[in-house]
């Protein structure tokens, strides 16, 4: 680096200082940090609103691999591990360790520590490369009226990090019922406390919750929707993201899924609820056929503001893999408008998060001193 691009790094820095001063941002870092795109590349395709650094049994990439998968194909994205763990019984499984959940009969347990391995890793990286991704605590028991506790602590642990809770799972087919404990419960008030001070915060909350039972037969009402319409009423004030539109790997979309969305849609009532439509197994239902393409990108064009991308991807390997749910939608992104398309890959997301980060540097600021 030469002294004119010193120079010029360091005016650029003191222009994003003086900005943030007046916009009373406490810190450089903060700052550049709530300043959008810093880093971003030209040209880029998405942000990611659903992405898992960590496996089931915790272990995945480098962060700094992820960046570079990331390349310039995604412009920010969010940053989550899975808060379960799933256990190695030697009584179940001997030497054969289980990868995943399906892989054995030992039940799964909430593993906070999670929260602790993505701050560190955020963390660890310089601030342009910070500036392109959206951390999220999950390491919380959503059936505990501590879990609202939890996630203060991991702000109070690790301020200037986090901008959201989730992916976290209520019913999720094959998952929930493995999971060691209570299960948990769109009734439950410690979800509504959790959720509450999501609100409170300004965290973005990334539910994951299944509208429906595995296999449930057609015709009948899917199990979970009014639950979990009733749970985003009493949340007027949280910004709500539903993951996979809550469909599942076998919990199909419902006959009448089109309708259903577009019904929260219409409803005033639900105008904080988002829809994210991340996974192979959305895409797979979504670009289906040309009929079902149409009919998807039909209300993504009305409700251009309601939808976001996310790959759902796991540790991928390498960036090819990172953007196969990316191409899979190729049908879908020829169907969308201008507007819709650039909205549902990246100003959704942008603004969503500018406004989180904002929110919750602002927090953590008056109540962590
Ligand atoms: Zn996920």
């Amino acid at each position: 680096m030469n002294t004119r691009h010193i120079r010029g790094t360091v005016s650029r820095l003191a222009q994003v200082v003086a900005l943030c001063a007046a916009l009373f941002t406490p810190t450089a870092a903060a700052c550049a940090q709530a300043s959008t795109g810093a880093a971003r590349p030209d040209g880029y395709l998405f942000d990611d609103v659903h992405f898992h650094l960590t496996n089931y049994v915790q272990e995945g990439i480098d962060v700094r691999d992820f960046l570079k998968i990331m390349g310039d194909k995604a412009g920010r994205s969010t940053l989550f591990g899975i808060p379960l763990q799933q256990q190695w019984s030697y009584r179940n499984d001997g030497g054969r360790a289980p990868t995943y959940y399906l892989n054995t009969d030992a039940p799964l347990y909430y593993y906070s520590f999670t929260d602790a391995w993505i701050a560190t890793a955020y963390n660890s990286l310089p601030e342009a490369e910070r500036a392109r991704l959206d951390p999220m605590i999950t390491g919380f028991n959503p059936s505990d009226m501590y879990a609202a506790d939890h996630v203060r602590r991991v702000l109070r642990a690790f301020p200037g990090v986090f901008s959201g809770i989730g992916e976290f799972s209520i019913h999720k087919e094959f998952v929930s019922a493995k999971v060691a404990g209570e299960v948990a419960s769109l009734n439950d008030p410690a979800l509504d406390r959790l959720i509450n001070f999501a609100a409170e915060v300004g965290l973005v909350v990334l539910i994951h919750n299944d509208v429906d039972t595995p296999f449930a037969g057609d015709g009948s009402p899917p199990a979970y929707f009014e639950e979990v319409k009733a749970l985003f009423k009493r949340h007027p004030e949280a910004t709500i993201i539903w993951a996979h539109i809550g469909v599942g790997r076998v919990v199909r979309p419902a006959k009448a899924q089109g309708a259903l969305v577009e019904e929260m849609l219409k409803d005033p009532a639900f105008k904080h609820v988002n829809f994210d439509i991340s996974w192979s197994e959305v895409a797979k239902y979504a670009v289906a056929t040309p009929e079902s393409s149409r009919a998807v990108a039909d209300v993504i064009n009305r409700y251009p503001d309601r939808f976001l991308f996310g790959t759902d991807e796991v540790a991928p390997k390498d960036q090819e893999t990172y953007l196969r749910v990316y191409n899979q939608y190729a049908p879908l992104w020829k169907l969308l408008d201008r507007e819709a398309s650039e909205k549902v890959r990246k100003g959704n997301y942008e603004r969503i998060f500018d406004e989180a980060r904002r929110r919750v540097r602002a927090w953590e600021q008056s109540h962590l001193k």
